[in-house]
C-alpha cells in the first residue's frame, strides 16, 4: 500500500479567490486577498476507493507497527498529507488515543452515553502533537528538497511550544518558541527547554507573542508553525475521524470542544466533512465550542449571530491555553459552527474549576481546558439544549499533569471562589494513634 497518486495543495478559503499553492511552497497567508489558506485534496481521486476499502484499510493499520502507518494520524497519510515521502515522516506514534465511557460522571449528571476523548493521553500532553506531526514531516520533506530552513518558529499558550519542540528535536531541526511570561504552566516551560528550543520568554500575552513571531517569520529561514500555517489543520482533523471510528463508523449526537485560536474546531469539523464526502459516514454530530468567559470573543459573536466579530483583550483565566483574544481562525470556525448546527457556550472560572475537580472526583484528571467543556456540557444539559439521551462526546486537549498548580490552587482554596470539591491532605504526626484517630474523624464524616 502506498500513498502514490493523491495530491494536495494550499488553496485560499476565500471562495470568490479560490488561489492556489503548492504545499512545498512558504507562504501562510493568500498572496492574492490575503485570506487564510486550507489544504485541499483530490477528492475524486480518494473518492475512487470506496467507503468499505478506507475503513478496512485504516483499521488494518490502527495501532500496527507497520511504520509510520501505526500512528492515528499517518494511518490515514492519503487523506492527510500523501505528497511526504515515508522517510521524511516525523512520527512519535501520536493519535489513536483513548475514548473512555465516563459512566459515573454521566450518571452524577444525567447523561448516560457521556465519552471522554483523551487527546491529552499523547506524546507532549496535548493535541497539538496531532498537527506538528504533519507540519514538522513537511519543513522535513522541504529540507531534503533542498528549502533553506533554518528553524521552525512558534508563538504558543504553551502546548504548541511543547510539540513543536519534541517534533524538531526528533528530526534534528532547530525550534523557536516565544512564549508570554508567566502566562504557562511550568511544565509547560520545561518542555521545550529540555528539548533545546530556543525559548523567548517574554513580557507580554498570546496575542503579543503572535505579533512578533508572525513579523520574525516573514523571513522565509524561519519557518511559521501557528496554526494559520494549515498543515496543522491536517493532522488535528483526524480526531473527528478516530471518534468515528472508535464507535464502529457511527457520529455521535453532540461533540464538545474547548476553543482558543479556533483552529481545532475547524479541523474537527473538516475531518468529519471529509468522511461525509467519501461516504464513510451518513450524519454528522452537532459541533459546540466551550469557550472561558474570560477569553469569549466567538461567544461573543455567537451572540450576535456572527454578523460582526471584535477582538478582545482576553483576561488571565485558569484555561491559560485557550486566553485568547484574537483568534486566527475566527472564519474557519463560523463556516464549521454553521455546517454542523453548532453551538458556542462560555464558563466562568468557578465553573470550569468545579466541573474539572467533579469530574476528577469520578476518575478522571482533567486540565482546565477540559474543564470548559464539561462545565459547557453541565449548563447545556440543564438549559436542555442537549437531551440526556444523547452520545455527547467531550473533547479532552491536553493531560492534567500539565496543569497541577492549578489544580493545587484549587484544592488549597486559594481561588477567588469556594472550590466545592476541594480535598487536602491531613497533615499529622507518623504515630500510630493519631493516623487511626484522623481516619476515623476521616471516615465518620463521610
Ligand atoms: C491549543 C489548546 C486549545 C485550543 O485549541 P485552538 O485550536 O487554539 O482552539 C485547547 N486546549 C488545550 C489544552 C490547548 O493546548
Ligand atoms: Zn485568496
Amino acid at each position: 500500500m502506498n500513498s502514490e497518486g493523491y495530491k494536495a495543495w494550499f488553496q485560499c478559503i476565500n471562495e470568490g479567490c479560490g488561489a492556489t499553492y503548492p504545499l512545498s511552497k512558504i507562504v501562510y497567508h493568500c498572496e492574492k486577498c490575503g485570506s487564510l489558506l486550507e489544504v485541499q485534496h483530490d477528492t475524486a481521486a480518494l473518492a475512487r476507493r470506496s467507503a468499505a476499502e478506507w475503513k478496512k484499510l485504516f483499521e488494518h493499520r490502527y495501532r500496527g507497527n507497520e511504520w509510520p502507518y501505526g500512528s492515528g494520524v499517518w494511518g490515514k497519510k492519503e487523506w492527510v498529507l500523501p505528497g511526504v515521502a515515508d522517510d521524511n515522516v516525523v512520527s512519535l506514534y501520536e493519535g489513536s488515543t483513548n475514548l473512555f465511557w465516563a459512566e459515573r460522571f454521566g450518571k452524577t449528571i444525567g447523561l448516560k452515553d457521556l465519552w471522554i476523548k483523551l487527546c491529552g493521553n499523547t506524546h507532549s500532553g496535548s493535541f497539538k502533537d496531532l498537527g506538528m506531526t504533519v507540519l514538522v514531516s513537511q519543513v522535513k520533506q522541504m529540507m531534503a528538497d533542498g528549502a533553506p530552513i533554518k528553524a521552525v518558529a512558534c508563538a504558543s499558550t504553551g502546548d504548541t511550544s511543547a510539540a513543536l519542540a519534541t517534533y524538531c528535536a526528533a528530526a534534528g531541526i532547530q525550534s523557536i518558541v516565544l512564549l508570554p511570561r508567566g502566562k504557562i504552566s511550568l511544565a509547560q516551560l520545561i518542555q521545550p527547554v529540555s528539548n533545546g528550543s530556543l525559548v523567548l520568554y517574554l513580557d507580554t500575552d498570546f496575542d503579543g507573542c503572535m505579533k512578533l513571531v508572525q513579523e520574525i517569520t516573514k523571513d522565509p529561514t524561519l519557518y511559521l508553525a501557528n496554526s494559520m500555517n494549515s498543515l496543522r489543520v491536517e493532522g488535528q482533523k483526524t480526531v473527528g475521524i478516530e471518534i468515528v471510528q472508535q464507535f464502529d463508523w457511527q457520529s455521535p449526537d453532540v461533540i464538545i470542544i474547548p476553543g482558543g485560536n479556533l483552529g481545532n474546531v475547524s479541523a474537527l469539523g473538516k475531518g468529519l466533512l471529509m468522511m461525509k464526502d467519501l461516504g464513510l459516514v451518513a450524519k454528522l454530530p452537532r459541533i459546540v465550542v466551550a469557550q472561558a468567559q474570560r477569553a469569549n470573543p466567538l461567544y461573543r459573536a455567537y451572540l450576535r449571530n456572527f454578523e460582526t466579530f471584535e477582538p478582545i483583550q482576553a483576561q488571565k483565566t485558569l484555561a491559560s491555553a485557550i486566553q485568547i483574544g484574537n483568534p486566527v481562525s475566527f472564519e474557519k470556525a463560523v463556516r464549521t459552527l454553521k455546517q454542523f448546527n453548532g453551538i458556542v457556550e462560555q464558563a466562568t472560572e468557578e465553573e470550569l474549576a468545579d466541573a474539572a475537580a467533579l469530574g476528577d472526583r469520578t476518575g478522571m484528571f482533567n486540565c482546565p481546558h477540559t474543564g470548559v467543556a464539561l462545565a459547557v456540557l453541565l449548563k447545556l444539559l440543564k438549559a436542555g439544549k442537549i437531551d440526556g439521551s444523547h452520545r455527547v462526546v467531550v473533547i479532552s486537549t491536553a493531560h492534567g499533569l500539565k496543569f497541577t498548580e492549578m489544580k493545587v490552587k484549587y484544592h488549597q482554596k486559594e481561588l477567588d471562589f469556594p472550590s466545592r470539591y476541594a480535598n487536602q491532605p491531613i497533615e499529622l504526626p507518623a504515630r500510630l494513634e493519631a493516623v487511626k484517630q484522623a481516619l476515623q474523624t476521616a471516615l465518620d464524616k463521610r
